[in-house]
C-alpha cells in the first residue's frame, strides 16, 4: 500500500492529532527520584505508572510472535483493539465495514458504538468467505472488513486462498483475529503482516495462554498501522500488574501452555466423535478452536436441561445459519466426561 493511499484511510481529524505525551515518554534514564507524576511518595507496590510505550512487554512479545517490536501493540484484551481499529480508520456516520455472518459479535457493537456502518455478508453453507457477496456489499466507504480464523461461533477456520484473494483486491484493511490460533495446526496470518500492509492480525492471551482475567490482547501490523493505533491508545492502557503477571507466564509457563493447549486439542476431537454419536445431536461442526459448535434436536430444551445440572453453555441458535446450535468450550477431560454423560442421558 502507498503512503499517501495509508494516509487517506486515517480518520481525517486522527491523521493530525497531537499524542498525550506522559511525564515518562519526555523522560529516560535513572532519576534520583520522581516528582513528576503526582504518583505517592511512599512505598507500595504499583505506585508508579506503568510503561506507556510497554517497551518491556512489547519485546517480549515480539520475540513470541516473531514479529518486531514496531510491528506491535498491546491492548486492553483484543476487544480494545476492535475498538482502536474502527476508531482510528473509521469515520463516524460515513465509513462502513464489512462483518461475515456469523461471528464474535464486538465487531458490530464496536461500530455502532462508533456511529459506523456495519454491512454484514453471510458466511458460505462452509461457513467459508463468500467473496462475490463481499464484493458486492464493498463501496469506496467501506474501510474494513473484520475477519475471525478460527471463527467464532462456527469453529472453522477461514480457507486460505479465499483470505489471500481479500488481502490483495480490497482496498481497505482486512482485519484477522486469531483468538483461537494456539488451538489450530494452522500457521498464524501475523507472518504476512509485512507482505501485506494492510492487514492487521489480533491475538489474545485470554484463551490458550488462560489469562483472560489480566486483559491483554495483541495487535500485530505493518509499524504505519501500529503508530497511528499507539496515537489514540491511552497511555495506561495494559496496568503494572498485568504487564508482570503477563511477563512471569512468558518467561516460565510456555511449557505448560502448549501441554495444556495439546490436551484441549485432544479431548476436542475426543468430543467430536462422542457428540456425534448421540441421539439428540444433529451436526458437530469442524473446529479448529478450543470450542465445538453442535446442533441438537432442540437447543432451548437441552441448554435448559445442562443449567438445571449447574452447566452453562452458549446458545447460538439466533446466529445466522445456527439454529438449534450450542457452543461448548471444551472443559478438563472430568467435566468433558460429566458433560457427555448428561447428555447421553437426555
Ligand atoms: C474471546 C475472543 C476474543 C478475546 O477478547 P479479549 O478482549 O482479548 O479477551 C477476541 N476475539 C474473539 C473472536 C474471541 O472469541
Amino acid at each position: 500500500m502507498k503512503a499517501n493511499h495509508f494516509k487517506a484511510l486515517v480518520r481525517a481529524n486522527i491523521s493530525g492529532l497531537n499524542p498525550y505525551r506522559s511525564a515518562r515518554d519526555e523522560f529516560r534514564g535513572d532519576a534520583r527520584f520522581y516528582l513528576d507524576a503526582n504518583e505517592s511518595p511512599f512505598p507500595s507496590a504499583y505506585r508508579r505508572y506503568p510503561d506507556a510505550q510497554q517497551e518491556r512487554l512489547r519485546s517480549a512479545v515480539s520475540r513470541l510472535k516473531k514479529v518486531t517490536p514496531d510491528e506491535v501493540l498491546l491492548t486492553n484484551g483484543s476487544d480494545e483493539g476492535i475498538d482502536l481499529i474502527i476508531r482510528a480508520f473509521c469515520e463516524p456516520k460515513v465509513s462502513s465495514v464489512i462483518i461475515p455472518q456469523p461471528t464474535y459479535g464486538m465487531y458490530a457493537t464496536f461500530a455502532a458504538i462508533n456511529d459506523v456502518k456495519v454491512l454484514p455478508v453471510p458466511l458460505t453453507k462452509a461457513f467459508d468467505l463468500d467473496m462475490a457477496a463481499i464484493r458486492k456489499r464493498c463501496s469506496k466507504q467501506t474501510r474494513i472488513v473484520f475477519l475471525c480464523s478460527p471463527n467464532n461461533p462456527t469453529g472453522n477456520l477461514l480457507t486460505k486462498a479465499s483470505v489471500r484473494t481479500l488481502l490483495e483486491l480490497f482496498k481497505g484493511l482486512v482485519v484477522i483475529d486469531e483468538a483461537y490460533n494456539e488451538f489450530s495446526d494452522s500457521i498464524s496470518w501475523a507472518g504476512q503482516i509485512r507482505k501485506y500492509p494492510n492487514l492487521i492480525v489480533l491475538h489474545t492471551f485470554s484463551k490458550a495462554w488462560g489469562l483472560a482475567g489480566l486483559r491483554v490482547g495483541v495487535c500485530l501490523a505493518h509499524p504505519q498501522i501500529i503508530r497511528v493505533l499507539n496515537l489514540i491508545k491511552a497511555p495506561y492502557n495494559v496496568s503494572s500488574a498485568s504487564e508482570k503477571a503477563l511477563l512471569h507466564t512468558l518467561a516460565n509457563k510456555s511449557g505448560r501452555i502448549t501441554r495444556q493447549v495439546a490436551t484441549v486439542v485432544k479431548e476436542r476431537e475426543k468430543m467430536k466423535k462422542a457428540l456425534a454419536n448421540l441421539p439428540i445431536v444433529r451436526e458437530v461442526f469442524p473446529s479448529a478452536a478450543n470450542f465445538l459448535l453442535v446442533r441438537v434436536r432442540n437447543a432451548k430444551i437441552v441448554y435448559k436441561a445442562l443449567l438445571n445440572r449447574g452447566i452453562v453453555v452458549r446458545q447460538r441458535s439466533d446466529a445466522l445459519r445456527c439454529e438449534n446450535c450450542l457452543r461448548l468450550t471444551i472443559g478438563t477431560p472430568a467435566q468433558n466426561r460429566k458433560l457427555l454423560a448428561i447428555l447421553k442421558s437426555l
